[in-house]
């Protein structure tokens, strides 16, 4: 194939058909960049028109394999390339994560969706692929991972649970607050406070409440499990879990877990008024925060309905949305 980028119609696509008008169409309107290279010539057979506006380069100007290597960011060039040519020679499908160069000299982040496509002896015939633009995902996990930086660096853990401090809440808060005005994604806290915790102190002594402590905090710690998820210790007796991307249901389904978790470690507590059993007050709070929002008080929504679950009597949860 020489020259099939002049009628972007991929060459498996059947061209005389109705449908094949429609395949054009839905290929040509997805945010993410279609393309196909012949494995035997190492030419682009088909680039989707949306690589112009993403990268700046023409769908002309995207001939052969070697094109698309050189406007790879040369400290990625080599691992990606060799990573695909191998992954593509032993006809395993596979992606890559790449910084793509524009004609101005800028990179843009790109992740390739790579489909191997064999003859009847299976070989390897042609590859084909999507090419999604996550220059705002990479920018999220770069942030995080300098954050995560900052945590070892400046200790950002709480030196008696481990968990992370209030310092790396207040700085996680304040970074998915944003992330979730710029993507319009809810946002949910849980806050956790401890039932009659001061009376657990009075009844078995301090050092056995610092144990206790620990022991609630690991048991917490692993009931959100997505990576973005953030569990802290947010003073006292008190935890936070910030949950980036989660709607309201999601976030009660996480807090009755918490709940479930505790009572199911079974921790005595004599002296507790409502239950022979350590027990815990959640406060959940719902989010999809507009750039006129405070998250002050989104915070002091979420402290409402913690001291609503302890007025309506306490192991329970109280939730709301703002
Ligand atoms: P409620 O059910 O209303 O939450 O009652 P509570 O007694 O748990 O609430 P309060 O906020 O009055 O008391 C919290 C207690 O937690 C006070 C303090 O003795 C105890 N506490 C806070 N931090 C620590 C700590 O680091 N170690 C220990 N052992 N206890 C702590
Ligand atoms: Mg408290
Ligand atoms: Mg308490």
């Amino acid at each position: 194939m020489t020259q099939p980028a002049a009628d972007h119609a991929p060459d498996s696509t059947p061209t005389t058909t109705p449908e094949s008008g429609v395949y054009k169409t839905l290929l040509e309107s997805t945010r993410a960049i279609p393309w196909k290279i012949d494995w035997r010539t190492m030419q682009f057979a088909y680039i989707g028109p949306q690589i112009e506006p993403l990268l700046g380069w023409s769908v002309d100007s995207w001939l052969t394999a070697e094109d698309w290597a050189t406007r790879i960011h040369p400290e990625d060039r080599e691992r990606v390339v060799n990573f695909c040519i191998g992954q593509s020679k032993a006809g395993v499908d596979h992606e890559a994560d790449y910084r793509a160069l524009t004609p101005d000299g800028n990179y843009v982040w790109i992740r390739d969706v790579v489909h191997v496509l064999r003859d009847d002896k299976g070989e390897t015939e042609a590859l084909v692929g999507f090419m999604f633009d996550i220059s705002e995902r990479k920018k999220t996990e770069e942030a995080l991972v300098a954050l995560q930086r900052k945590l070892e660096e400046f200790s950002f853990k709480d030196g008696l649970t481990g968990v992370a401090n209030r310092r790396m809440f207040d700085s996680v808060l304040k970074q998915e607050w944003s992330q979730a005005q710029r993507s319009g994604q809810p946002l949910s806290l849980i806050l956790v406070d401890i039932d009659y915790f001061k009376q657990y102190n009075d009844h078995y002594g301090h050092v056995q409440g610092d144990e206790c402590l620990k022991l609630v905090a690991s048991v917490l710690s692993g009931a959100a499990k997505r990576p973005r998820d953030l569990f802290a210790r947010f003073g006292g007796e008190e935890f936070i879990f910030v949950l980036p991307e989660t709607p309201a249901d999601a976030a009660q389904l996480i807090a009755e877990r918490c709940r479930e978790l505790i009572l199911s470690e079974q921790i005595a507590h004599a002296a507790s008024q409502i239950n022979p059993l350590l027990t815990i007050s959640l406060g959940v709070g719902t989010v999809t925060p507009t750039h006129d929002d405070q998250v002050v008080a989104f915070l002091e929504g979420v402290d409402r309905q913690l001291y609503q679950a302890k007025q309506q009597g306490r192991d329970r949860i109280a939730a709301g949305q703002y």
